[in-house]
């Protein structure tokens, strides 16, 4: 590939998986039939899909009271679903640090009440150290966003909250360990670090699980008494997930991975915070992002030169949200060190012009 490909997802995967893909696209493995054709009632995909679980299991070190769900309808279609599947005489919050947490709650509100805990990224860290200051009383279950993609802001230590909490991990999954301890429930579109859109991955505790009279794709209990067979799941997604999750444990596991985002992003904002005269970090360094490096120019104009000449050097997927602006560098888990470096290169040389 000739192209860095720095997107906030649908990201870059590495070369040795699409290697892969690419063959078995063909034909699978000798089978006689390609990838894209197999059925999802076949021992060999019942067998890709249990592989994928373990691989999981491992890759995060899930408990064995926890279930693995596979469903379509992206990280967008929880909001409705977990709203569907959570006892209306329990209660819920949503803690609220960037746009697609206000979208969880904003959609939670037209199924059932919850309660909105907005928090500035200046304010995490003491709300990591004690979440009573904004919860006021316990609730049932708290919503958090653990990387809100569009702001770079990152709840890191979300582990350290008292409370039961359900985490929208679909832009930081696999980039470092946490403890299950107060996890219900967590869930992430597989298209960052974890694979291709299509199929998102959920992990469950059995206490959260309530049996209901939701229609079938609304309804958890009967999704994961068929174990992500009840309808046709997407079979090529959750293939490609196996061999990221394959190649994540071939790599080193999250351990691995963390190390890398920890060196990339340091890399990144450090050289950020030398050109501090031309640039600024809206986030405040605690709460900073280690997958989405999110930064502004101080003037538009260079800015946009930066952008016009980032394409030319063959970098892409760097322009902010277009709700925000600003530059966006993403640095999931398929990001090498040797794009790193170039990144680094080239942002150097832009500002020496300067
Ligand atoms: N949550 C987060 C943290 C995201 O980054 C995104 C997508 N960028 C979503 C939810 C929405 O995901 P999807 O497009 O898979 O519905």
């Amino acid at each position: 590939m000739n192209k860095y490909n720095f997107s906030p997802g649908p990201a870059t995967l590495d070369n040795s998986v699409l290697e892969i893909v690419n063959q078995n696209i063909l034909e699978y493995e000798n089978e006689g039939f390609s990838i894209l054709e197999i059925s999802h009632r076949s021992d060999i995909f019942e067998n890709i899909l249990e592989n994928t679980k373990k691989n999981l299991k491992d890759l995060l070190n899930i408990p064995s009271n926890y279930k693995i769900l596979f469903l379509q309808g992206g990280a967008t279609f929880h909001n409705t679903f977990l709203a569907h599947n959570i006892n209306l005489k329990k209660s819920t919050s949503n803690l609220v640090t960037g746009t697609w947490g206000k979208k969880t709650y904003e959609d939670f509100v037209k199924i059932r009440d919850s309660k909105e805990i907005f928090l500035k990224s200046s304010d995490i860290s003491e709300f990591i150290k004690d979440p009573s200051l904004a919860v006021n009383q316990k609730t049932d279950y708290l919503h958090i966003t653990s990387n809100e993609t569009i702001e770079g802001i990152q709840l890191r230590n979300f582990d350290q909250i008292e409370n039961d909490l359900i985490v929208d991990g679909s832009s930081d999954i696999g980039s470092y360990k946490f403890d299950w301890n107060n996890v219900a429930y967590i869930y992430a579109g597989a298209q960052k670090n974890l694979g291709i859109p299509g199929v998102t991955i959920s992990i469950i505790r059995e206490d959260f699980i309530e049996q209901n009279e939701n229609p079938t794709y609304l309804n958890l209990s009967k999704l994961i008494d068929k174990d992500s067979l009840l309808n046709t799941p997407p079979t090529f997604s959750i293939y490609v997930l196996k061999l990221v999750t394959d190649w994540m444990l071939n790599a080193g596991g999250v351990e691995y991975f963390e190390k890398q985002s920890q060196d990339h992003s340091t890399n990144v904002y450090s050289m950020l915070s030398k050109y501090s005269d031309h640039v600024s970090l809206p986030v405040e360094e605690y709460a900073r992002s280690k997958m989405n490096v999110v930064f502004n120019f101080k003037n538009e104009q260079i800015e946009k030169l930066f952008l016009e000449e980032s394409l030319e050097n063959n970098i892409i997927g760097i322009k902010g949200h277009r709700s925000v602006g600003g530059i966006r560098i993403s640095l999931y888990n398929s990001i090498d060190k040797p794009a790193v470096e170039y990144l680094l290169k080239f942002m150097s040389s832009f500002f020496e012009k300067l």
